[in-house]
């Protein structure tokens, strides 16, 4: 609508109002009300399973797709309505670098500049120079595409990006195909040349550990739809739904069904055939009927102060610093998450505790109850 719209219009970095993208007639519903307000000069990451419509957000941002509702995309205050892919001044990277096999990584990266601008020669060398500068690929310069590794090809892909200094960088699971250790070394680079560029950047990824250590912001979706849009610290501490909760963190969140129960006067929440004692400030703002509380793995407490329940170890697992283990309580496997490596072992009953003021409440609507 036109109040929002004008509101935005004069936004420095990216708005997307309300956009609805459909396929197949309007059968494939692939974006429904996504809407972004994205800062200049910011990281968001948009995060989700596959299929939850990512990928067709970014392609819409770039020209690549016409949304249902055609000006709903906003760069730098400009509508893009009918504004084609080689006019948005946005540049798109994806998992595929598409090289140019027969040319070499300099020419490869000037290409977009060869071919768009009346630019003096002296500038497309210093812009080409500087992005290999930044991405560490000096060396590779006389090289043919197929003389590159996976991440070095990365790295010429996002040099082609970087010397159109473009208004936003669109990228699209750049290092999917790379593997554990580059890709860990891409993000960290990535952040970085962002951080130095200052380019708005939006960053597409279905792995919730990339979205946490890249994003300014993360955009959860699922099934079209924005779930939360927010900071890290805010979808991991505060996640808007069961949907966030669940798919940000790993290992994955405790959820325990239960509701508020009396147990002897003293307030708690019964569940899952635990009962976890609730203090009373907390037990008061809590709703009666049907509720889940939620507990993140390095909640569960194995050496407490005070036990709730005892549990049999099913299985622990060394993940580096820390150790997972998999308690059998109640009804549940509970997962926690403990530092280095427990003494105990596969079959040993254990004492654990739960702090409550660490967990997360959800009302039967799925939507998290907030407490402060
Ligand atoms: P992934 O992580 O697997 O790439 P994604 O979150 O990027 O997934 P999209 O590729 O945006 O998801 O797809 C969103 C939905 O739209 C899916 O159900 C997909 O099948 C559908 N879709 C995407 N493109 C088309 C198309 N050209 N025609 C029909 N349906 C499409």
């Amino acid at each position: 609508m036109l109040d929002t719209v004008s509101g935005r219009a004069d936004s420095a970095g990216i708005f997307v109002d309300r956009l609805r993208k459909t396929f197949r007639g309007g059968g494939v519903v692939a974006c429904d009300d996504v809407t972004l307000d994205l800062p200049d000069g910011e990281l968001l990451v948009l995060l989700g399973p596959s299929g939850c419509g990512k990928t067709t957000t970014l392609r819409c941002i770039a020209g690549l797709e016409r949304p249902d509702n055609e000006d709903a995309i906003w760069v730098r205050g400009r509508n893009l309505a009918g504004i084609a892919p080689k006019d948005r001044n946005l540049a798109y990277v994806f998992q595929a670098t598409a090289l140019f096999p027969h040319l070499s990584v300099r020419r490869n990266i000037s290409f977009g500049l060869d071919m768009k601008r009346k630019l003096p020669r002296a500038e497309i060398d210093r812009r080409v120079a500087e992005a290999a500068r930044l991405l560490h690929i000096d060396e590779l310069l006389d090289r043919q595409p197929r003389e590159l590794s996976g991440g070095q090809g990365q790295r010429v892909a996002l040099g082609r990006a970087v010397v159109m200094e473009p208004d936003a960088f669109l990228l699209d699971e750049p290092f999917a195909a790379l593997d554990a250790a580059l890709r860990f070394e891409m993000r960290t680079e990535i952040k970085l040349i962002q951080r130095r560029l200052q380019t708005t950047m939006i960053f597409v990824t279905h792995d919730q550990e990339e979205a946490l250590t890249l994003g300014d912001k993360i955009a959860v979706m699922n099934e079209g739809v924005v779930q939360q849009l927010a900071s890290p610290e805010a979808v991991y501490n505060a996640p808007a739904n069961l949907f966030v909760a669940t798919f940000i963190g790993s290992p994955q969140i405790n959820l325990l069904r239960g509701a508020l129960s009396g147990n002897n006067g003293a307030p708690a929440f019964a569940g899952s055939g635990l009962t976890i004692p609730l203090p009373d400030a907390l037990a008061q703002r809590l709703p009666a009927g049907e509720l889940t509380m939620g507990v993140r793995p390095e909640a569960i407490d194995l050496n407490p102060l005070s036990a709730i329940a005892t549990g049999t170890v099913a299985l622990v697992e060394l993940l580096g610093s820390q150790s997972l283990v998999l308690l059998r309580a109640g009804d549940l496997e509970l997962r926690g998450l403990v530092q280095g490596q427990p003494d105990i072992g596969e079959g040993a009953d254990v004492s654990f505790g739960i702090d409550p003021t660490k967990a997360l409440f959800f009302g039967p609507d799925g939507d998290r109850i907030a407490l402060d």
